[in-house]
């Protein structure tokens, strides 16, 4: 377990240049010309301490973690042929954002965790630092419910486990860009910043769809995915700024109260 913190904590410094690199082609074609630096700037913040916390809770829950009385659910051998790496690194990041998808779908129905995950939608000027723009307590939930059920239940590779981890977190970075890039019949393939912002839309018809991190897929196979239309980049946020307690999740719940 420890080989996977230390591999998780290498890989900073490499986000680091990801997010550099990203922030930078954001230039050619945004969706908005101009965005607050005072956000960018809190997001920042809110990414170094997200990362602490995930540090520490990293090292809490694997260290804390009993022997299991049973075996993998599935082994995959290491790979020697390029297609074979291929395949298992995809495999890893399936079941990276199997786990993702249901977390972040429970974030936006249990009040008490869309109280945490909303931080993530009162973004109004999306881009690619609303990334980690996360509450720091979302990490005790991250690690168990993403990072532990994927070594527990499955005996992968070391470096096919880390290589994999490192691109579910990063790639993440890609699809909340402020880039006007549009995927076309190629949208429920993978995510891109077009399908993201309909997650991040302030229009309620948006609310509660594309939950998926890497591949919408998942969304389709649960009936959360919602296509956007062409040139569709609407703004982003909570449904108004006279209601700002009142997000995606909170209105879905207080529907279903009222209806029952
Ligand atoms: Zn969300
Ligand atoms: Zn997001």
């Amino acid at each position: 377990m420890s080989d996977i913190i230390r591999a998780t904590l290498d890989n900073y410094q490499t986000a680091l240049t990801v997010f550099v690199c990203l922030f930078v082609l954001e230039r050619i074609r945004p969706v908005e010309q101009r965005q607050p630096l005072f956000g960018i700037a809190f997001n920042l913040l809110i990414a170094v301490m997200l990362a602490a916390a995930t540090q520490i809770t990293m090292k809490l829950v694997f260290s804390a973690m009993p022997p299991l009385p049973f075996g993998p659910i599935l082994t995959v051998a290491p790979q020697t042929t390029w297609h074979g790496k291929l395949l298992s690194e995809l495999l890893v990041l399936l079941l990276y954002d199997f786990f993702a998808y249901w977390l972040h779908r429970l974030e936006h129905n249990v009040p008490i965790l869309w109280r945490m995950h909303k931080l993530h939608h009162e973004e109004e000027h999306l881009n690619v630092t609303t990334t980690n723009r996360h509450h720091p307590l979302e990490a005790l939930l991250r690690v168990p419910f993403v990072m532990l059920p994927l070594v527990t239940f499955f005996d992968l590779p070391f470096s096919t486990l880390a290589f994999g981890v490192s691109l579910g977190v990063l790639l993440p970075a890609f699809s909340h860009m402020n880039l006007r890039l549009e995927f076309g019949c190629l949208t429920p393939l993978f995510i891109g910043p077009q399908l993201h912002r309909l997650h991040h839309s302030k229009e309620e018809e948006h609310h509660n769809r594309n939950f998926a991190n890497i591949f919408p897929i998942w969304d389709v196979l649960f009936d959360t995915y919602l296509a956007p239309q062409r040139g569709q980049f609407p703004p982003t946020g909570l449904r108004s700024a006279g209601m700002k307690n009142e997000g995606p999740a909170l209105v879905a719940y207080t529907n279903l109260s009222s209806s029952s």
